[in-house]
């Protein structure tokens, strides 16, 4: 089972990821994890990569590239794999195809969990942060008993900054701009299944997990 997860933040992508390794013994890869994995076991590419953060810059294209493929090589890849964060580029997507089709081990399903905007604006607006101890709510989903107080120490509840309306919006806009080419990349390519992520999150694992049989 080779799967790529994409969704927009807020949709719910990192608990379907959780269920999805769990059910096909797949690991659960990251850029950001493999990045800091490399560093930490100090490779070559890991340290490549590390000359480039510690100067502020970005990892260019291909050594990210050159690390996700280290990374699809190692044993516990053996019953495939979730990619999480990759590829974020059709340059990357292309690279991607290549190596796998060079380990005779193509890609089973691209899926792409969507909600509609507002949902997802509702979905990250809805967090308050307690000042005191840093606990976390959602006021739809986990509100607290009294509103903006915390319930395990009476702090004020509060807004981060990066969780305001503006700023959630910008975000999506992002996320929007750099996801269209690969989710039209692998459209054409026929293995694309959109999965409509404003379901309950059983519902929504349904539905990908009967993707992926078909798949096989
Ligand atoms: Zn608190």
């Amino acid at each position: 089972m080779r799967i790529i997860l994409l969704g927009p933040p807020g949709a719910g992508k990192g608990t379907q990821a959780e269920r999805l390794v769990k059910k096909y013994n797949i690991p659960h890869i990251s850029t950001g994890d493999i990045l800091r994995s490399a560093i930490k076991d100090g490779t070559e590419l890991g340290l490549q990569a590390k000359e480039y953060m510690d100067q502020g810059q970005l990892v260019p294209d291909e050594l990210v590239v050159d690390i996700v493929k280290e990374r699809l090589t190692q044993p516990d890849t053996q019953h495939g794999f979730l990619l999480d964060g990759f590829p974020r580029t059709v340059a990357q997507a292309e690279a991607l195809d290549a190596n796998l089709q060079a380990l005779n081990a193509p890609l089973t399903a691209v899926l792409n969990v969507d909600v509609a905007e507002e949902e997802l604006i509702e979905r990250l607006t809805g967090r308050r942060v307690c000042r005191a101890c840093g606990s976390t709510y959602h006021i739809r989903f986990n509100p607290p008993t009294v509103r903006s107080v915390c319930d395990k120490c009476g702090g004020e509840l509060y807004q981060r900054s990066d969780d305001t309306v503006e700023t959630v919006k910008q975000r999506l806009a992002v996320y929007r701009q750099q996801t269209a080419p690969l989710i039209d990349y692998y459209r054409e390519q026929g293995i694309l299944f959109t999965v409509d992520g404003a379901q309950e999150i059983d519902a929504v694992f349904q539905e990908i997990t009967a993707i992926l049989n078909q798949q096989q």
